[in-house]
């Protein structure tokens, strides 16, 4: 069989998403529909659009298709018990015929076409800030989707009619189509071109929808996000996503939470890390400090010769853990800043606290050493 370029015949992207595709589909199914389009290749047209959004209208066999570039309604024998079914048609000693009738009639069952379907799921990015992911906050979103069509309650027909059973596939939704090939005759299945593989027949379609049972909507969703979510994490909101097909219920929304990097602060979990810069002159003698965290202002004692990269632990000052199971720390790291451009008093200062150590620097100059000879020699 001649490799079609489903992709193509929906005029979509290969990247195109579920949303696209289905209303490519829908689009093009209208327009060539055998009822409304009379002219010549449309039915063949009607038909390749319809086989494309099988394949491609379904994530698994979208993936599928982009793998191994056929996943069409004609590879469903090989899947699961076909296969075993298929090539039991051997030890049974039936002909050609039978084999294929097995491989592509028998052999797979098609899913119901009416049976409830759930909807797509969707995924909503949401981008909040360092502060917004570890407090949480209420917020609105909108985002669109498709909608169960409220007057016809979703089954697309006009209010007081309903779908009736196609009367060309019984319900179906595809038919068998025979032809002779040299190896016998070949039976295969195709959609069915009365209904598009719904199995059903609207006689009187929905004005809203004009059919599909669907309406697109912009949608308002009112959103919690939790305390202490972080970068990558997602939340699934039930029912939030698109309306499903017979009846069936709506998809789910992910919610994808992107968060917005701190200048000042970094983020392990519900741990905060902070650094700390103090003087030479706090780290050598002590000092109670004030320290930033996202609570606010916390005091820090530093004792007496505390060295640089030292780490000390703010008990509760980080993020929450999800689900209320307490709140992180926040941990800082003080940096001891060497001083520089020193004034002369500071330079006279350090030398006199060299000299009281002992200590020989080469970095005093002269004229320092002898202000201090002076200040001794007194
Ligand atoms: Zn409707
Ligand atoms: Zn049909």
């Amino acid at each position: 069989m001649a490799e079609k370029d489903y992709y193509d015949i929906l005029g979509v992207s290969k990247d195109a998403s579920q949303d696209e595709i289905k209303k490519a589909y829908r689009k093009l199914s209208k327009k060539y529909h055998p009822d409304i389009n009379k002219e010549p290749g449309a039915e063949q047209k009607f038909k390749d659009v319809n086989e494309a959004y099988e394949t491609v209208g379904d994530e698994q066999k979208r993936s599928q298709y982009d793998q191994y570039g056929s996943a069409g309604p004609q590879g469903q024998g090989f899947g699961g018990g076909g296969q075993g079914q298929g090539f039991g048609g051997f030890g049974g000693g039936g002909g050609f015929d039978d084999i294929f009738s097995q491989f592509f009639g028998g052999g797979s069952r098609q899913r119901d076409p009416s049976a409830p379907t759930p909807g797509r799921d969707l995924q909503y990015n949401m981008t909040l800030k360092f502060e917004e992911a570890i407090f949480g906050k209420e917020t609105t979103i909108k985002y669109n989707r498709q909608a169960q069509c409220e007057t016809c309650g979703g089954n697309g027909a006009k209010p007081g009619t309903s779908p009736t059973t196609c009367h060309k596939c019984g319900g179906r939704g595809v038919i068998d189509v025979v032809q002779n090939t040299p190896l016998g005759r070949m039976r295969s299945q195709q959609t069915c071109d009365v209904c598009g593989g719904t199995g059903k027949e609207i006689k009187e379609k929905c004005e809203t929808c004009g059919g599909s049972g669907h309406v697109s909507q912009r949608h308002e969703l009112k959103v919690n996000v939790p305390a202490g979510v972080d970068d990558g994490q997602q939340m699934r909101l039930q029912n939030q996503g698109e309306a499903g097909d017979n009846g069936g219920p709506y998809g789910d929304l992910y919610i994808v939470f992107r968060v917005t990097p701190s200048r000042e602060f970094k983020r392990d979990g519900s741990d905060i890390f902070f650094d700390q810069r103090i003087s030479f002159a706090q780290a050598a003698l002590g000092d109670e400090i004030q320290v930033k965290t996202v609570h606010g202002d916390v005091k820090l004692k530093v004792p007496a010769g505390t060295q640089t990269e030292t780490k000390f632990r703010l008990r509760g000052k980080g993020a929450p853990k999800l689900n209320g199971n307490g709140i992180g720390d926040e941990h800082v790291t003080v940096h001891v800043q060497t001083p520089k451009n020193l004034n002369k008093r500071q330079k006279e200062a350090l030398a006199a606290f060299a000299a009281a150590g002992g200590e020989k620097v080469a970095g005093i100059k002269k004229n320092v050493f002898d202000k201090l000879k002076d200040a001794f020699d007194d």
